[in-house]
């Protein structure tokens, strides 16, 4: 790896000074996508801002039927939170679900959804459960936060410090994971309120993480896999790589979709 200086800062506004003031500067959090790519020499930072010091930006809270994730909390602490357990189990499973240990225990929530890599688990989460992304320029619902393949709403220097989950009737995230590196090749959380589903893919799409809203109308009138039957996913819009042919991934998407629904009526907390 090439040279480049380090910083950190206890407070959040330190450390948003010290993104404004250097140049060529990215914050680093877990470090599990962001050093793999300096590696590659896909990313070279002059100046690695680290933010393992803002500990405010850690920890679970609930308020009501609203759950917030500090953004520097872990893979492996929300996999492991009672409460989480309690409240969105279908969160716990997909963070548990994550890479390896080494992963887990250093990867972040805020690292991934500010990564926005198109085959990770969580931007499915927040599409289904209609999450809204705290940063310090304000808070963007995710709808309108994933805008594509590691493109997100986030403004240049701003800093994610939580994402909000409403909770669920019930939930279930289902992934066909790459055997190698463990991400999806096709990931989906289903998520129902009240009458209302939504479903978040990942892995599967051209541009990243997206709703499949045919799946989720047909899933609204009768919460069941049969109700998916007559629904075919768009080969045009899925992604096709050496791990997998957009045919194969769109097949995926059909197939996981059904475990998840399955999956969200036994479970039905
Ligand atoms: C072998 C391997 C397997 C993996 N498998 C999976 C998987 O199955 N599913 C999955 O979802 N992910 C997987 N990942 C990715 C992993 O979850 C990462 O931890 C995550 O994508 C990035 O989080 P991080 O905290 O490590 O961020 P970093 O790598 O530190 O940062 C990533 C990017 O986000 C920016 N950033 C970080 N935090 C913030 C913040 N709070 N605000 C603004 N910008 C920020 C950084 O500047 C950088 O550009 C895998 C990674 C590896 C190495």
């Amino acid at each position: 790896m090439y040279s480049f200086a380090y910083h950190r800062d206890a407070s959040i506004e330190g450390t948003c000074r010290l993104r404004e003031t250097l140049d060529n500067a990215r914050f680093l959090a877990g470090g599990q996508s962001l050093l793999p790519m300096m590696k590659l020499r896909f990313a070279a930072p002059e100046n690695i801002i680290d933010l393992r010091d803002l500990e405010e930006l850690r920890g679970i809270k609930r308020d009501g039927e609203v759950i917030t994730i500090g953004a520097l909390t872990r893979h492996a602490d929300v996999a492991r939170s009672a409460l989480m357990r309690e409240t969105i189990p279908a969160i716990a499973d997909l963070a548990g679900w994550i890479g390896d240990p080494m992963v887990r225990a250093q990867g972040t929530l805020g690292g991934s959804v500010a990564n926005n890599d198109p085959a990770a688990c969580y931007p499915s989460a927040c599409l289904a459960l209609g999450a809204r992304i705290h940063t310090t320029a304000g808070e963007i619902e995710a709808d309108d936060f994933f805008l594509g393949v590691f493109e997100t709403a986030l403004t240049d220097g701003a800093l994610v410090t939580a994402v909000e989950f409403p909770v669920p009737d019930t939930a279930a995230y289902v992934k066909f994971r790459h055997p190698a590196s463990r991400f999806a090749l096709a990931g989906v959380f289903v998520a129902r309120f009240g009458g209302l589903v939504r479903v978040g893919i990942t892995g599967a799409g051209q541009m990243g993480a997206y709703r499949w809203i045919e799946a989720e109308e047909a899933l609204t009138e009768n919460f069941s896999a049969d109700s998916l039957d007559e629904i075919k996913t768009d080969i045009s819009v899925m992604n096709s790589d050496i791990h997998a042919d957009a045919e194969y991934r769109a097949h995926l998407v059909e197939v996981m979709t059904r475990r998840a629904v399955k999956e969200a009526i036994t479970r039905q907390y």
